[in-house]
């Protein structure tokens, strides 16, 4: 286990630079590299797992900003309600409703990005475009008090083809566009966030370029 220092800084002056937040997608990795990370200024982690993400912030310091980046089950969303920064995959009603029960709870508003399904492959979760705006008309007859949509999450093909890419984020860009009312678009990883910069993206979600690569 070990951190890339050298890539951390550089990637972290390139984002300054550009005004986009880096989330350090710390699934798989332990503590000791999380720390590391902090240690040198890192605050914003991104964990896919509920139960992983619940232990590693009770072990870590209470300023780290903790990101659901992974696929949220409702029966889970209690866990993570007392603490989450940012809600990255939300693509249904069920769970926004689950969200804002549970935020009620905490007397908290959480934040959530609603996820936009951009990729060729069949099993990325996601909203298509009619979906998306079918859950903001119901969301606004909703009402819910305890959750903020701000904004949308994609996540490209798994693919060589830059052009590809390319266009699928320019898609979700385009969608985003059509939403003044969002703040953060949340779209490239460590193979593909140049190319998500280019299209607009303000939150990059980078794992293995920091922490190496993982098993799962
Ligand atoms: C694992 C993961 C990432 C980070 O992937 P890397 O290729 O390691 O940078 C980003 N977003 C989501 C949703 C992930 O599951």
């Amino acid at each position: 286990m070990s951190i890339n220092r050298e890539a951390y800084f550089s990637l972290n002056k390139e984002l300054a630079d550009a005004g986009v937040l880096l989330v350090a997608v710390s699934k798989t990795k332990p503590v000791e590299d999380i720390l590391a990370l902090y240690e040198i200024g890192q605050r914003d982690f991104g964990e896919n797992y509920v139960q992983e993400m619940v232990d590693k912030a009770a072990q870590l310091p209470k300023d780290i900003r903790w990101h659901f980046i992974g696929h949220l089950q409702t029966n889970k969303v209690k866990l993570i309600a007392p603490f989450v920064q940012l809600i990255h995959g939300v693509d249904s009603l069920k769970l926004l409703e689950e969200i804002n029960k549970q935020g009620a709870k905490q007397g908290r508003v959480i934040d959530c990005l609603l996820q936009v399904h951009i990729a060729e492959e069949e099993t990325k979760f996601g909203l298509d475009e009619n979906e998306l705006n079918e859950l903001l008309e119901n969301v606004s007859q909703t009402a819910l008090a305890n959750v903020q949509i701000i904004g949308l999450m994609g996540m490209a093909s798994f693919s060589d083809n830059e052009e590809k890419v390319n266009s699928e984020f320019n898609r979700l860009n385009s969608i985003f566009n059509r939403h003044p009312e969002f703040k953060i678009l949340s779209m490239g990883m460590s193979g593909d966030y140049k190319i998500a910069l280019r299209q607009g993206s303000n939150l990059v979600r980078i794992g293995s370029l920091l922490f190496g690569e993982r098993a799962r």
